[in-house]
């Protein structure tokens, strides 16, 4: 989880990503083709890059399955994207416009102040378009507890 500045992955790339988190394990590159409505070439060629750069790992029969860092990254851009669009629902979008704008806007947004925001909101759970998932990578404080036994 350290590492992660929330721009390494281009805004596509970073849609894929959470695609393929949201499915069980192996994921055929034509199924992600057709979710996004696009030449099988163009997102084979994406993967690639993925993989490459070690969230994905392809497996048989043309498929790819998220490694362990991909799934702590998925659940990063997940998460942003929650508390990015529970702010927008909080100044006046309706829950689903919240969420569409804020899929235009997240990429730009740091790891760094994700965390700052999701603190300011004292870490919230419900977001308009899911639950905010508050695991180890997260910076509420009783997580970081739990992370250092020795700490009370
Ligand atoms: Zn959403
Ligand atoms: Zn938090």
């Amino acid at each position: 989880m350290q590492g992660i500045m929330g721009d390494e992955l281009s805004p596509r790339k970073a849609e894929y990503l959470k695609y393929i988190y949201t499915q069980d394990g192996v994921v055929k590159t034509t199924d992600i083709a057709a979710h996004f409505s696009v030449a099988p070439s163009t997102v084979t060629k994406a993967l690639l890059d993925i993989a490459r750069a070690g969230y994905i790992e392809h497996s048989p029969y043309h498929g790819v399955r998220l490694t362990a860092h991909g799934t702590d990254y998925a659940r990063f851009l997940f998460r942003r994207h929650r508390i990015v669009a529970l702010v927008l629902s909080r100044h006046g979008l309706k829950p689903a416009e919240a969420c569409m704008e804020a899929k235009k806007i997240e990429q730009c947004i740091s790891r760094d102040i994700t965390n700052r925001i999701c603190t300011s909101l004292g870490h919230p759970v419900m977001s308009v378009c899911g639950e905010i998932e508050h695991d180890r990578g997260c910076c509420s404080p009783e997580n970081r507890k739990s992370l250092d036994p020795h700490q009370t």
